[in-house]
């Protein structure tokens, strides 16, 4: 008898607890099932399909390093894989199938349709929990429930790592050659072009992960606390795009983090340096969402956690949303991030939050429309992250930025980026522009530039959102 892994977004071989316990209980072949037409309907970015297939062909060459084959089911919809890794079982004559949590509503029900379809054929499935540090549903407050709180979420966090965090799983051991042989050739057609180079911004495989894990770790998360709120410093660790492939696992990020200061993990809030400190907080933000999407699963559906500001009146896909996806709205700070994003399918953090404001809270564009491009050009597009950075930006959301703290883009700008360098680099028809005049070029009388004058009054357009916001507010309370 034979054991199946099904991988997902788990893309490694080490740390990787389905992999791990199949390969412990007997020989092992694993599957990746493909589904370019639910990804379609999903709006996942090409630069992502792009990854995934190349870390599928390198991760095919480490598996069969072990004696592990890949097969590749090519589906069209999550609907067609209960049928496909049964037939596949079938085959095989599979005995237990081992796969790790996906979260999202859609992977959910998969997952559940697989495991009941296989268990018509007296197939057996175990799943792990792999994603977050700590899993979903193991961070409750007093009266059993997720926090909705970041903060509170943190320390309850940090007072449980030690009990709750698994152990970092080794590589399995290698097994004894099988008579099925891998077949990769369906990916071949998966191998989209893309304009943007991947495999310079993101070498391919896991020893790539943990190369720029360590790199980051022995060089600059000492600083991570001065610089990484600068988008010309370039001063983050990158590895969203390997967490988000599941590559890298965030345990992994945390291992390499305590070893650095000589710790053990029941020392963490011991761990020495602001640096590691403040990045240590980014990882916890990441199993924060996590656990709101498993706890909260509307805002998968495209609900905003805030019931009543689904009233908002929100503007649809209009002019203004266009200028913005293209970075043509004449402020600077804004069209260099955007184009940051359309050229190189990531985005720093603090511009996300700048355009995602922009975007909500200056043009009052819905952000669906906002969080659904994103996630139809970031490398690292994420639904957890993703959704909760922007219900975040726009005051929908779950502990999200009070809704009349509204980003002054000119003022996030002189702020983090104060000699106008990250701007130059973006937006080249400005680059003659010296010193911090870059921001507000609209402001140089008699100057001749080709660059469009900015689409909105920033002040006036603030002023209508709260009154917005605050309409909301006198009605819930009324
Ligand atoms: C509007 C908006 C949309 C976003 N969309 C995504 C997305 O689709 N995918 C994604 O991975 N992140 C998203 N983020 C979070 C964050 O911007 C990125 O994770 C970060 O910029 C990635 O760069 P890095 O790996 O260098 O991060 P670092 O600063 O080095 O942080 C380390 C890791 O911590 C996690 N992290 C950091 N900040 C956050 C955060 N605010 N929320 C959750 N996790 C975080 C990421 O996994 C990141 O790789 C979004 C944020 C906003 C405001």
């Amino acid at each position: 008898m034979t054991n199946l892994v099904w991988l997902r977004s788990d893309l490694r071989i080490y740390d990787n607890p389905a992999l791990f316990h199949a390969m412990e209980q007997g020989p092992t072949v694993a599957v990746y099932c493909l589904a370019n037409k639910q990804w379609d309907r999903h709006g996942l970015a090409p630069v992502k399909r792009r990854l995934i297939v190349d870390h599928l062909i390198e991760l095919e060459e480490q598996l069969a390093k072990l004696n592990v084959p890949l097969v590749i089911l090519d589906c069209e919809f999550f609907s067609d894989i209960p049928e496909r890794i049964k037939a596949l079982a079938i085959e095989l004559n599979i005995s237990n199938v081992y796969y790790n949590h996906e979260y999202a509503v859609n992977e959910t029900s998969c997952t559940k349709n697989t495991v009941k379809h296989l268990s018509h054929i007296n197939v057996e499935s175990q799943g792990y929990h792999e994603q977050c540090i700590v899993s979903p549903g193991l961070i409750l407050n007093g009266s059993g429930e997720c926090y909705k709180v970041f903060s509170a979420f943190a320390r309850n966090w940090m007072a449980n790592i030690s009990s709750q965090a698994r152990p970092l799983y080794n590589k399995p051991v290698k097994q004894q050659e099988l008579d099925i042989h891998s077949d990769i050739q369906s990916l071949k057609n998966y191998l989209i072009d893309v304009e943007i180079d991947t495999k310079k911004q993101w070498p391919t495989g896991e020893d790539e992960a943990h190369d720029r894990l360590n790199e980051f770790i022995e060089q600059d998360v000492s600083q991570y606390h001065n610089q990484r709120d600068f988008p010309h410093l370039d001063a983050t660790s990158h590895l969203s795009v390997y967490l988000a492939l599941g590559v890298l696992s965030t345990r992994q990020c945390l291992q390499a983090l305590v070893s650095s200061s000589q710790q053990n993990i029941e020392f963490l809030s011991e761990i020495s340096g602001e640096g590691k400190t403040c990045w240590l907080n980014e990882l916890v933000w990441r199993d924060f969402y996590r656990h709101i999407l498993v706890a909260f699963p509307k805002v998968c559906k495209g609900k905003p956690f805030k019931d009543i500001t689904d009233n908002l009146p929100w503007k649809g896909n209009n002019k203004d949303f266009e200028v913005w996806c293209q970075g043509k709205t004449g402020v600077p700070i804004v069209d260099a991030a955007m184009r940051q994003l359309n050229t190189t399918g990531w985005m720093h953090n603090r511009l996300r939050m700048v355009v995602a404001m922009f975007l909500t809270k200056h043009l009052q564009v819905d952000w669906r429309l906002g969080e659904a491009y994103f996630y139809s050009k970031l490398a690292d597009a994420d639904l957890a992250s993703n959704n909760g950075g922007w219900q975040w930006s726009a005051s929908t959301g779950v502990d999200a930025v009070p809704y009349f703290r509204i980003f002054n883009p000119y003022r996030q700008a002189e702020r983090f980026d104060p000699k106008g360098d990250f701007v130059r680099k973006y937006v080249k028809e400005l680059a003659y522009i010296q010193g911090k005049a870059i921001h507000q070029p609209s402001k140089m009388i008699a100057t001749q530039y080709d660059y469009p004058t900015p689409i909105v009054d920033l002040k006036m357009a603030a002023e209508h959102t709260k009154t917005l916001f605050k309409n909301l507010n006198d009605l819930q309370t009324a």
